[in-house]
């Protein structure tokens, strides 16, 4: 990685880079790049390239359609694969309009506008994101399927886990890309993986994820196997979730930490929780955005169903794991890998940070297994629901003006409006369930 336009330069022509992927994210979260040869990289390298906006989806109105991408340059790298006499690299960009301003409908200007407000407050977020996927075998014809090419589960190893060449690929290329990967392992699902990398500050983080997606999709490839962040790709089968460690950091120490109080935990730490419960219902929107995100959010499969935490358990949305010190932080099991890592990490510090400000009750940890609880009982500890699908999300981000102020009306409307159109679309859908369970019995 270089730190200046030359420095970069510099290290393309070392290593032979002929094409620089101008790289950034839509709303929904999906990688967009726009490709450049050599020619062009002093230009691009000085933000002076301009992209039709209006050509991706949600992203801007027709008349304002001009873009310009603004190469963070701290983010430049060489993808290890390919022609090494024509590598290709990529930088990520912020999304300006022509002028230079930023345009509010990128997300991850959003995202560092949320960190900014944190700082104010005088506070960094640590982040660290699980995201688990799936290697399936594809079809004769190349296709996606859901045949898993193995039957191995958790913490197996070869020669029931055949994904492991596979894994150990992607680990392989994600190093040679500067990640400091600290553990990958199978999951429990059959042909279900998870690869974990240090955490780092927020916006960090959501650039991480979004090279992760996009490299283990490419490594995956190079072994004939389809690798997917679907949520939820098999009935039956645990599903695939993004937790999301996090932290507050204040003067360089972990403000979640407070060796003094009950559990070790700052106030600033359980005003936080607060805010991830007030919010939870509306967070979910942005967290699991998909039709499918919710039939992963069900009973019996390691995922969460109730807004509540827990200092043990892992059935519900917040766990405080053991680590303290510097090591202070709460995972959110409620996030799944389909979602944008950029709005993600900006709804949840938004929630979390509203929680520090309005001193959000954080209600009593629950450390048996909400499951088996009867309704009384969760009643009596006020532990409430998450959506049960993706339409009730929307509704409850709709009416939450915490988290559409931390999106902005731009993106909320774009989001809310392409989410309802899934819905709608799904909803409309006649089922092999329903042909199943109906078409003979009425
Ligand atoms: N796959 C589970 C989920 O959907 C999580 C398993 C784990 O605890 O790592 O969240
Ligand atoms: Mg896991
Ligand atoms: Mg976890």
């Amino acid at each position: 990685t270089g730190a200046t336009a030359t420095d970069i330069l510099e290290l393309a022509e070392a290593h032979q880079v002929r094409f620089l992927r101008l790289q950034f994210t839509d709303i929904l979260g999906v990688i967009k790049n726009v490709e450049i040869p050599s020619s062009q990289f002093r230009k691009a390298l000085q933000g002076d390239i301009m992209f039709d906006g209006s050509s991706i989806e949600g992203f801007v109105r027709v008349e304002e359609s001009d873009m310009l991408l603004a190469p963070d340059l701290t983010t430049f790298q060489i993808f290890p694969w390919g022609d090494p006499a024509a590598r290709v690299g990529r930088v990520i960009c912020d999304v300006n309009r022509p002028d230079g301003t930023p345009f509010e409908g990128d997300p991850r200007w959003v995202l560092k506008r949320q960190v900014a407000r944190a700082a104010e407050l005088g506070f960094v977020m640590n982040a660290g994101m699980e995201a688990e996927f799936f290697l399936f075998k594809p079809t004769a014809d190349g296709r996606p399927a859901t045949d898993t090419h193995d039957v191995g589960g958790y913490f197996d190893l070869a020669p029931m886990d055949l994904g492991e060449d596979a894994r150990r690929g992607i680990v392989d290329a994600l190093e040679q890309m500067g990640f400091e990967v600290e553990a990958a392992h199978h999951e429990v699902a059959h042909g279900q993986h998870e690869i974990d990398f240090r955490y780092a500050d927020a916006l960090r983080t959501a650039d991480n994820i979004a090279t992760f997606r996009f490299v283990v999709k490419q490594v995956a490839r190079q072994f004939g196997l389809i690798a997917s962040f679907m949520p939820k790709p098999v009935f039956g089968q645990n599903g695939s979730g993004m937790h999301t460690h996090q932290s507050l950091f204040s003067a360089g120490q972990n403000a979640f930490w407070d060796p003094q109080r009950e559990w070790a935990l700052s106030l600033t730490a359980l005003h936080y929780i607060g805010g991830l419960l007030k919010h939870a219902r509306a967070l979910c929107a942005v967290t699991n955005p998909l039709v499918n995100s919710y039939k992963r959010l069900v009973p019996g499969f390691e995922a969460p169903v109730n807004v509540a935490w827990s200092m043990r358990n892992r059935s519900p949305m917040i766990r405080v794991p053991e680590r303290r010190g510097m090591g202070t932080r709460l995972e959110l099991r409620t996030p799944d890998p389909s979602a944008n890592p950029y709005l993600a990490l900006t709804a949840m510090l938004a929630a979390g940070l509203d929680g520090i400000e309005t001193r959000a009750d954080w209600r009593e940890p629950v450390n048996t297994n909400i499951w088996e609880m009867s309704f009384r009982e969760r009643r009596r500890l006020r532990v409430d629901d998450l959506p049960q699908d993706l339409s009730e999300a929307c509704d409850e981000l709709e009416k939450n003006d915490v988290m559409r102020e931390a999106l902005g009306e731009h993106i909320t409307e774009q989001f809310l409006a392409a989410k309802r159109a899934e819905w709608r679309e799904y909803n409309q859908q006649v089922s092999a369930w329903e042909l199943e369970r109906y078409l003979a019995k009425y």
